[in-house]
C-alpha cells in the first residue's frame, strides 16, 4: 500500500493499491477542520487531517524540528517530508484497524497542499471528488483563525503576519492543485453559514458516492 518500506509489501497490510479519497480544500479559516471532523463521526469515512497528524509529532525529534520551523512561520513542510509522513501514518491507521479502506472513503484535509504532492499521492489514491470550501469574505476567514489561536493554543495562527503568509501560500501554491483534477469531480461549497448548513450541502455531493459503494458491497 502506500508506506515505502524496503522488503516489505506493504500492499499486503490492507491489499489495496489506491484509496478511494475525497479531498477537502480551502483557504485556512475556511472550515475544513470543522467539516472534516464531523465527517470523520459518520461512519463509511475516515478522515485524515495533515495539519492534526503534523501538531502531535514530538517538537524535539528532527521531524518536530522541521516541522516547527516551517509552520510557525506560515510555509508550507516540504513535500518529500510530508509525503513520507503521511504515506507511514496512514498505513499505521490502516494496519491498526480505525481507517478501513475497502469501507471508508477517506477525506483527505490539508494534503495535498501543491501540485507536486498532488502527483506523487495519484500513484496512493483515487481522488473520486474535491470539496472546495469557498469563502469570499476575508474577515470572517481572519476571525474563525483568531478564535482557534484562543481555543486550541496555535501559534500559526495568533500573529496576523504568519496568517497573512498563509494565506498567500494557499493562493500562490495550493490554489492551483484544483487545476491539476478534472474539473467534473470538483464541486464548490459556499463556507458561510451554520456548520450544519454547509455539512448538508456537502453530503448533498458525498452522500451518492456512499450509496453506491454500500450498494456495490451488498450485491
Ligand atoms: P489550516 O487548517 O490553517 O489550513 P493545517 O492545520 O492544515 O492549517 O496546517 C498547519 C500547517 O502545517 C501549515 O501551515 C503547514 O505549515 C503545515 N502543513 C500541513 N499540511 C501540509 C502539507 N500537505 N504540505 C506542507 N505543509 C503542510
Amino acid at each position: 500500500m502506500v508506506g515505502e518500506r524496503k522488503g516489505v509489501d506493504t500492499r499486503s497490510v490492507t491489499g489495496h493499491s489506491r484509496y478511494r479519497a475525497v479531498l477537502l480544500m480551502g483557504a485556512p479559516g475556511s472550515g475544513k477542520g470543522t467539516q472534516g471532523g464531523i465527517l470523520g463521526q459518520i461512519p463509511g469515512f475516515y478522515h485524515f487531517a495533515m495539519g492534526d497528524a503534523l501538531r502531535v509529532i514530538n517538537i524535539r525529534s528532527d521531524l518536530g524540528k522541521i516541522f516547527y520551523e516551517y509552520t510557525s512561520r506560515g510555509e508550507l513542510v516540504p513535500d518529500d517530508v510530508v509525503i513520507k509522513f503521511w504515506a507511514k501514518n496512514l498505513d499505521a491507521h490502516a494496519t491498526l484497524g480505525d481507517f478501513k479502506p475497502d469501507d471508508d472513503l477517506l477525506i483527505l484535509d490539508g494534503i495535498p497542499r501543491t501540485v507536486n504532492q498532488a502527483r506523487v499521492l495519484q500513484q496512493h489514491i483515487q481522488v473520486q471528488r474535491i470539496i472546495h470550501l469557498v469563502c469570499r469574505d476575508e474577515n470572517a476567514m481572519f476571525e474563525r483563525l483568531r478564535r482557534r489561536a484562543l481555543k486550541e493554543n496555535r501559534a500559526d495562527d495568533a500573529d496576523e503576519k504568519v496568517i497573512r503568509r498563509r494565506m498567500k501560500v494557499y493562493e500562490d501554491a495550493t490554489r492551483p492543485v484544483l487545476e491539476f483534477y478534472s474539473k467534473d469531480i470538483v464541486a464548490e461549497v459556499e463556507s458561510v453559514g451554520s456548520p450544519a448548513r454547509v455539512l448538508s450541502q456537502i453530503l448533498t455531493v458525498l452522500a451518492p458516492l456512499q450509496d453506491q459503494h454500500f450498494s456495490g458491497k451488498l450485491e
